[in-house]
């Protein structure tokens, strides 16, 4: 990260560590005696996911699936794309769908409506953040990692244009002059 101004931290490694423990719990215990499928949404949310899911004591599968929503912009274009979907089906399955953070809830009432349709024999989402007051449709997010307010944030897996996936924190970007 040479060169760049670091993020200011807003959630600590050692907190997110904890949450992560935390929501991965509450899941091995509501999922027990079942088999799960879990879906990580990229490109956001693959280090919370490969954090998440080692801590699962369930057998799992896993899939993968790309959804777009912002391009470069730090304002939601409230447009969604899917980019890569999976290749299992989804048919009578324990599913649940692990997202990086939700925002407006544009891209998760997508995600839902398009997996619903494939006919799973459950379906929840576990979102590592949300922001309740952005919040424009109607989801219920059934396992959340930390609730934010407005501001913008990276790290852990979230960008900024690109940048700041790999910090070990959840940070915010200072205005660059
Ligand atoms: P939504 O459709 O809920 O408005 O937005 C979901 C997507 O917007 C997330 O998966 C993420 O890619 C992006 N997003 C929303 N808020 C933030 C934020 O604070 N930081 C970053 N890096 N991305 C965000």
């Amino acid at each position: 990260m040479t060169g760049l101004t670091l993020p200011r931290v807003l959630i600590p490694e050692s907190k997110i560590k904890q949450r992560i423990q935390d929501l991965a719990t509450e899941i091995t215990f509501d999922y027990r005696g079942k088999e799960l499928t879990v879906i990580c949404v990229l490109k956001g949310s693959f280090i919370f996911f490969a954090d998440l899911i080692r801590q699962i004591d369930l057998p799992i599968s896993c899939e993968f699936m790309g959804v777009s929503s912002y391009g470069n912009k730090t304002a939601s274009s409230g447009e969604v794309k899917m980019t890569l979907d999976m290749t299992e089906p989804l048919n009578g399955k324990h599913v649940i769908i692990v997202e990086d953070i939700v925002d407006t809830g544009l891209t998760m009432q997508y995600l839902v409506n398009n997996l619903k349709a494939r006919k799973p024999a459950s379906l929840k989402i576990c979102s590592m953040l949300v922001k309740p007051e952005s919040l424009k449709c109607d989801v219920e997010i059934d396992y959340v990692g930390f609730k934010l307010g407005k501001e913008f944030v990276v790290g852990y897996g979230l960008d900024h244009a690109g940048r700041f996936r790999q910090l070990p924190y959840i940070g915010i970007v200072e205005n660059e002059h």
